[in-house]
């Protein structure tokens, strides 16, 4: 589903992904792993090109998105979900105005938009929630917002940068079991970047280690299944 091809990205002199190849096989969910600085993030971000590699080659779905127009690249990014840690929702937009904006972005047609924002908060079980503003939501409950946010245009990966990492315990399975459905019930291959063991030893079917740049392992891996 998703496949990197030897790339590098330089901040100034320092590489910060040095010559990096890997496969994300359709249906995983996918866990890059390392300490803080190791690239996970910078690598992360190349997968939907909000990072550009110097060199190499990423396809996500067939498509190689290093060839694309910026207007083809618009277009990918539709099938391209991605989630933050700090969940980067709209402080002054309702819950539904929140997962609106992915389909006023995406052109998906006026009259739809509301039921399309609905199934999705349905989803993640906040369908109770949509009048709320993002300030009157848990940690969990935002990151479930913005879960239905990077659904709404159906894509089929969803790009998750330490989704866990602002979250306690409780919440963090809460959210891992909404990412496991969506893997599960939609097939959506998943990856998550996380500098946490538990969680990525919880929900992930492979793994990478990602170490100063530069890969140094990857496995395939039995999920251990989410404590709560
Ligand atoms: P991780 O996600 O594993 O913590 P990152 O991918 O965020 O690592 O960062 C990898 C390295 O690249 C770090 O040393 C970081 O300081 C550096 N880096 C990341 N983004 C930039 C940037 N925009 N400019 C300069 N250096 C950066
Ligand atoms: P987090 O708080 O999740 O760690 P950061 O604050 O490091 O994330 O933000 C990561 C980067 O992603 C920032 O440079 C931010 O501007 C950018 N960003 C945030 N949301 C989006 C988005 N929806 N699309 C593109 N870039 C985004």
């Amino acid at each position: 589903m998703i496949d990197v091809q030897h790339i590098t990205k330089r901040y100034g002199a320092f590489i910060a992904i040095d010559d990096v190849t890997l496969t994300i096989p359709k249906g995983a969910i996918y866990g890059i792993i390392g300490a803080s600085g190791a690239g996970k993030s910078t690598l992360l971000r190349m997968m939907n090109l909000l990072e550009k590699p110097d060199s190499g080659r990423v396809n996500v779905g067939g498509q190689n998105l290093t060839a694309l127009s910026s207007k083809g690249l618009r277009e990918a990014r539709k099938s391209i979900g991605m989630i933050f840690q700090h969940f980067h929702l709209v402080a002054n937009k309702t819950v539904r105005d929140n997962v609106r904006v992915a389909l006023e972005l995406a052109r998906y047609p006026k009259r739809d938009q509301l039921a399309r924002v609905q199934e999705c908060l349905q989803f993640v079980g906040l369908q109770e929630m949509a009048d709320k503003y993002p300030a009157e939501l848990s940690g969990g409950q935002k990151q479930r917002v913005a879960i239905a946010r990077a659904l709404a245009t159906n894509p089929s990966v969803l790009l998750c940068d330490e989704p866990t990492s602002s979250l306690d315990p409780q919440t963090t399975a809460e959210v891992l079991a909404v990412l496991k459905d969506i893997n599960e019930r939609l097939g959506i291959t998943i990856v998550i970047v996380s500098h946490e063991m538990d969680v990525i030893k919880s929900i992930c079917t492979a793994l990478t280690v990602l170490e100063n740049g530069h890969i140094y392992e990857s496995f395939t891996h039995e999920p251990h299944g989410i404590k709560t």
